[in-house]
């Protein structure tokens, strides 16, 4: 779904997908957000307290009441520090929901694949878990968006041994112990290459899904990457934890993203990849997706083929060019990479195409 307004929005997605189904009032919900570290959810690093809270609001209209926030961020930080920054002491305090800081919980020893891992209590012991990533891709493992929100909930000392594991593998372990019931993206702002925001992309967007591998590979393709260059989407489908095919899944689309927006402080990062784009009031999804695509480009050496400008935007709707345009509002350029918005994925595919690779 598109738009500017996560509280909303959020009420109407679940509304739409007749949630919550089957699950009784009195259930233990879990809601797992990203605060990774104390930076409020406009660098790209967290996610929105206003999407959470329309999150808990719907559910106690629901007449849900057994609702936690459970997290424990980075190595670096403090997680009690990162629910004050963010904004989620105040969402606890407002609608009375307990804020759970897994740093200090006790934990559980699991076994899966030959790896032994130690995973927080509490998490376990909810009984609805609502995973709320955000949108973000990784220097590391390329994505971060819902199967690697999990690593917030284990002690400080198994994330150390996640990283000599190579993550991937623990990361789709993790997912078969923990089961996400429902996952609720943040793309309203996210990251174009670290978790730890800095590089903050607008993209006015919420997905929302039950299957965490599905909700991967779409986010994938949604950052300009193959789903099969993140090791641990396709990891997490062999061990059943979901299936990662998106061509074969039904996406609805809910409000087509019309306001056309600029990212609002660029980065300086940003502004490097944005000397390639002639923008004419693009919208924030359409544009995102651009910067990502670029930076993908950019990232495979691919970037300074790109002779040309790429047109982008409700400005040239019916207007002829000579470039390369992106979007259907530059359908009459001469070469066209369609969608509305489209997906980073493609546009890097495209430009791949138009380059001669
Ligand atoms: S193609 Fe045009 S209308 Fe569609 S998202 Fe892009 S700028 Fe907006």
């Amino acid at each position: 779904m598109y738009g500017e307004h996560p509280k909303s929005m959020v009420k109407t997605i679940l509304d739409r997908i007749k949630f919550p189904h089957s699950l009784s009032p009195g259930k233990l919900i879990g809601i797992k957000p990203n605060l990774v570290l104390a930076k409020p959810s406009k660098t790209g690093a967290t996610t929105d307290p206003r999407l959470v809270a329309g999150l808990i609001e719907f559910l106690q209209e629901k007449g849900y009441e057994n609702i936690k926030i459970l997290e424990s961020s980075w190595v670096g930080d403090k997680t009690s520090r990162a629910f004050e920054v963010c904004g989620y002491q105040k969402i606890s305090q407002q609608y009375n929901v307990p804020l759970v800081d897994l740093k200090k919980d006790e934990y559980i020893t699991r076994r899966c694949n030959g790896l032994e891992l130690k995973v927080c209590k509490s998490i376990l012991e909810v009984d609805y878990l609502i995973n709320v990533p955000v949108l973000k891709a990784h220097c590391q493992t390329k994505i971060t968006c819902a199967l690697k929100n999990l690593k917030g909930c284990i002690p400080d000392g198994e994330k150390r041994r996640f990283h000599t594991q190579g993550l991937h593998k623990p990361i789709a372990c993790l997912n078969s112990i923990i089961k996400t019931d429902l996952v609720i993206v943040d793309g309203i702002i996210g990251d174009l290459t670290f978790e730890e925001g800095g590089n903050p992309v607008q993209m006015n967007r919420i997905i929302v899904g039950r299957d965490p591998v599905l909700v991967d590979s779409y986010a994938s393709e949604l950052l300009g990457f193959d789903r099969f260059a993140v090791e641990y989407i396709s990891m997490a489908e062999k061990m059943g934890v979901g299936k990662g095919n998106v061509e074969d899944a039904k996406i609805y689309e809910i409000n087509k993203d019309s306001k056309p927006e600029k990212i609002l402080q660029p980065s300086e990062k940003i502004k490097h990849l944005a000397r390639w784009i002639e923008e004419d009031n693009a919208c924030s999804a359409c544009y995102g997706s651009l910067i990502h695509s670029l930076e993908r480009l950019r990232e495979k050496g691919k970037l300074d083929k790109l002779k040309e400008k790429i047109l982008i935007g409700q400005g040239y709707k019916g207007k002829p060019g000579g470039q390369i345009g992106v979007g259907e509002c530059t359908k009459n350029a001469t070469r066209h990479i369609p969608g509305c918005p489209p997906r980073a994925g493609d546009i890097v595919r495209g430009v791949e195409r138009l380059i001669g690779h």
